[in-house]
């Protein structure tokens, strides 16, 4: 969370309006460019961060996005994120290519494959690793989200859900898979505790297509391969286009084969504190449960994860000044 203060004004393309912290103007689209970030230490995996961002923490309870590869993984051990914890927040977990070995403190054991969605609920407390596995296709391309709970969900009870199979349609180039939430009448059976989606779309070289969208909901676009126009604007995998509010539907046109994530939520009023994998709503939620994970000696609210093959993630010190919860935008 310490390397958010890069150059916001870097990528920016030319004749785009780009608001600081404030609603995106009709029709505008702010660029939110993405920090690269070490997951592992400087040998691990390298993601591109572009939630929290310095001038957007949200899109609907989204409040975390990584995307990574595509990676060769040729004398590369991948992922390997051992255990760590997590409290009042949703995974999402998407894969392009290759594939991941999650386990947690629910005793769950699942590889998850391109097309499939891993769904972990930490409510009041979970652990859980991330691996890629010994016997691999050789790539790795995907994303990892975090969608914050609201008050009255995020202490329940913990949950993990694996979902092999997903609601997709189809409109001439257009192929959209929906994880969460609905999207022109596709309802994902994932569980969603505020009123949001998530989708990836794939659109064929030189493909046209016109999404539905809600009005009251902000969205953003996030491209993973390819290159295509969204409202009017060029977009090219890195950063986050954020759309917002008041849309009702999207055009979007390929270049050449292009998959994107389309993100989109009622806005999140609540203010909340991100501290490292925690979502809270002050500064003594957040020292309670670090304190929880350091003294945890293999149990208590964070249960422990059985059969990865390494140490646990500890958690970083606390900073010198109490943590300050914050709204969507800054
Ligand atoms: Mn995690």
């Amino acid at each position: 969370m310490s390397s958010l203060e890069a150059d916001p004004e870097v990528g920016r393309p030319a004749g785009v309006e780009f608001l600081d912290g404030t609603p995106v103007a009709p029709g505008g689209v702010e660029v939110l460019d993405g920090t690269p970030v070490a997951l592992g230490g400087p040998r691990g995996l390298e993601v591109t961060r572009t939630l929290p961002s310095r001038r957007r923490r949200m899109v609907g309870a989204w409040c975390f996005l990584d995307a990574y590869g595509p990676q060769r993984l040729d004398g590369s051990p991948g992922m390997r994120v051992g255990p760590h914890p997590h409290i009042g927040l949703q995974t999402v977990s998407w894969l392009v290519a290759g594939e991941i070995v999650h386990r947690d403190s629910l005793g769950s054991l699942q590889e998850i494959r391109p097309g499939q969605l891993n769904l972990m609920t930490a409510g009041h407390g979970i652990s859980h690793s991330e691996e890629t596995p010994a016997t691999h296709s050789g790539v790795l391309q995907g994303v990892q989200l975090w969608v914050a709970l609201p008050g009255a969900d995020r202490d329940g009870p913990p949950a993990f859900t694996h979902h092999p199979q997903l609601p997709t349609f189809a409109d001439g180039g257009l192929t959209a898979t929906v994880l969460m939430g609905e999207l022109a009448g596709a309802l994902s059976p994932a569980r969603c505790h505020t009123p949001l989606m998530g989708a990836e779309l794939t659109l064929a070289a030189g493909g046209r297509a016109a999404v539905p969208l809600r009005p009251d909901f902000e969205y953003a676009v996030l491209v993973v391969d390819g290159a295509a126009t969204v409202a009017e604007l060029p977009v090219r995998p890195g950063p986050l286009y954020y759309l917002g509010e008041g849309r009702s539907e999207l055009r979007l046109a390929a270049g050449p084969d292009t998959r994107m994530m389309l993100l989109g939520g009622e806005p999140f009023r609540e203010r909340i504190v991100m501290w490292w994998n925690f979502v809270g709503r002050d500064h003594d939620e957040i020292v309670a449960a670090r304190q929880a994970w350091e003294q945890r000696a293999g149990g208590g609210r964070f249960g422990a994860v059985h059969g990865y093959e390494g140490p646990d993630i500890p958690a970083p010190p606390m900073p010198i000044t109490r943590l300050v919860a914050r709204g969507r935008t800054r």
